[in-house]
């Protein structure tokens, strides 16, 4: 994954079938299913990749049990579905994680016990495990730090756990390897349109601010909370797709909630589920569901949002955590497609839904990460259909996302030239400053914040370790994109601002 090769295919004159906007989950899924298929594919994403929602979920590849509870079975089967599908592809970026749901009475074990079995009965053969009911004692052995007064028991259910910007990343370096064209930091500024059709795009590479029009045959808007600047910037007059929601998670040390069991409770004060979930060697905690009308590169968590977040999990823990105790707290905001009366964003669907404007611009909106692949192959199918290409079946169900051989070999080499880059960046942490190297070279990595944040997760993980160690990282990748001292301070300068908004005052 070359950013300069791949830049340069946007100096010939090639004709794109499908140039997709947006590399989030949705859009790269999109680039992946359509390279898969043989179309002559580009991706253009105006930021990082993942740098929107899909660095910043509960990191959960799940059916969504509170979808079952509001009766939408069609979504939890397609999510099971998909969870079953990406743990088969991703074996080394998703997990198997046990669930247990504590419960406070005979008729809650039997009323969540029912429907988790049910649950686990919808993924039918691409189950993960069988749902059980635990006495009070398991769950407590489960579950070290449950509050223990008046619990009746628990259930155990399976679900899938991921890296989210990880797997983005590598989702990106298979659709190249796939023959499609991809490129962070390169954003879409216009449409071209031929008798009102969409037959191009403008774009502009952030990093030379050189200027690019792009010829196409078919357009996919995979921008997520940012649909409804690119479907007026087709359309001035078009209303609103989307409405953002935002969700806060709050991260803390493992020996406030021991084990390896995540917890799920199933009702909070506001009717919505939280989640207490082990990944990599903290817990994420989380989250909530606050409509908002900015929308934000960076949003910034509510007070409310925080205090909601620690009373709900002190209330059901021994261990109580203050404000202090938090790591990180990092935001996302759900790209909800609008819909009419429903008061609450807790209550809009979680199914994707696309649209196509009259000038053939493909909208992709709604989902959720566990279910990127099948919106990819809807956006896909449609922009064949459009764009009247052979037609060719989907072929992502079974296509392996990522190569861990490439990547260990790559790796050695890179120690073999540098044998100081097996140092670890940090003795808690397992990854060596090869990875930084690693990052830069086959990653398209072009800053401190790309690293800590979206391949090495330090940022969200632990702010306060990385905006210690961003002086180091700057200092190792700046002779790999040739950048001199004066380009380290600007850029240790301006991660420790943005990291400071993940540290709670
Ligand atoms: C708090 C929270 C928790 C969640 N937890 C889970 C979970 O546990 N499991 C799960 O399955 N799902 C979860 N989700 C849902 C999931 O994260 C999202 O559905 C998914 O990440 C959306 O991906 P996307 O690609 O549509 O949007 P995004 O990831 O936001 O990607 C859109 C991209 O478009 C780019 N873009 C915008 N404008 C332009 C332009 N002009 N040119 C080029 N690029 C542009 C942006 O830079 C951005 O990278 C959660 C969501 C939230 C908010």
């Amino acid at each position: 994954m070359n950013r300069s090769e791949q830049l340069a295919s946007l100096a010939t004159d090639t004709v794109w079938d499908i140039i997709v906007i947006g590399g989030g989950a949705t859009g790269l899924g999109t680039a992946l299913d359509a390279a898969t298929r043989g179309y002559k594919t580009l991706l253009l994403e105006g930021h990082d990749f993942a740098k929107g929602t899909s660095s910043r979920s509960t990191k959960l590849v799940h059916g969504g049990v509170r979808y079952l509870e509001q009766g939408n079975i069609k979504l939890v089967r397609e999510a099971l579905r998909e969870r079953g599908y990406l743990l088969k592809n991703a074996p080394h970026l998703t997990s198997v994680q046990t669930f247990i749901v504590p419960v406070f009475s005979w008729w809650e074990k039997m009323f969540y016990g029912l429907g988790l079995k049910f649950y686990d009965l919808l993924s039918g053969k691409l189950s993960l495990g069988d749902t059980q009911i635990l006495s009070k004692k398991e769950t407590t052995s489960h579950l070290p730090t449950i509050n223990a007064d008046k619990l009746a028991g628990g259930i155990l259910y399976y679900d899938g756990q991921f890296d989210d910007s990880h797997l983005a990343i590598e989702i990106a370096a298979t659709a190249i390897k796939s023959g499609a064209t991809v490129i962070n930091y390169c954003k879409v500024t216009g449409f071209i349109k031929t008798n009102d059709k969409i037959t191009g795009v403008e774009c502009i590479d952030l990093l030379s601010e050189k200027k690019y029009t792009l010829t196409t045959k078919v357009v996919v808007n995979a921008t997520g909370v940012f649909t409804n600047a690119i479907v007026q910037m087709d359309d001035h007059l078009q209303h609103d797709l989307v409405s953002p929601s935002q969700g806060i998670h709050l991260v803390i040390d493992a020996k406030f909630f021991p084990g390896t069991d995540a917890m799920m409770i199933p009702k909070t004060d506001d009717g919505r589920v939280l989640f207490a979930v082990p990944w990599h060697d903290k817990v994420v905690l989380g989250t909530t569901d606050t409509p908002i009308e900015e929308i934000s590169y960076e949003p910034k968590p509510l007070e409310e949002e925080i205090e909601f977040i620690i009373k709900h999990i002190n209330r059901y823990c021994t261990t109580l955590i203050k404000r202090a105790d938090i790591n990180s707290v990092y935001v996302g905001l759900r790209p909800l497609v609008k819909q009419k009366s429903k008061g609450s964003t807790a209550l809009i669907s979680r199914e994707h839904h696309l649209s196509v404007s009259s000038s053939g611009l493909i909208t992709i909106m709604g989902g959720k990460w566990t279910t990127y692949r099948k919106m990819a192959a809807d956006a896909v199918d449609n922009a064949a259909f459009i764009g009247k290409f052979n037609k060719e079946k989907c072929k992502t169900a079974h296509t392996p996302i990522g190569d861990e051989q490439e990547k260990e070999n790559r790796m050695n080499e890179i120690i073999k030239n540098d044998i100081s880059l097996k140092e670890l960046v940090h003795p808690n942490y397992t990854f060596t400053k090869a990875v930084l190297v690693y990052a830069v070279k086959y990653e398209m990595a072009i800053c401190i914040e790309d690293i800590l944040a979206r391949r090495m997760r330090l940022l969200f993980l632990d702010a306060k370790l990385a905006i210690a160690l961003a002086p180091m990282v700057a200092s190792i990748i700046a002779p790999y994109l040739q950048k001199d001292k004066n380009w380290e301070a600007l850029e240790v300068k301006s991660f420790t601002e943005l990291a400071g908004q993940y540290i709670l005052s």
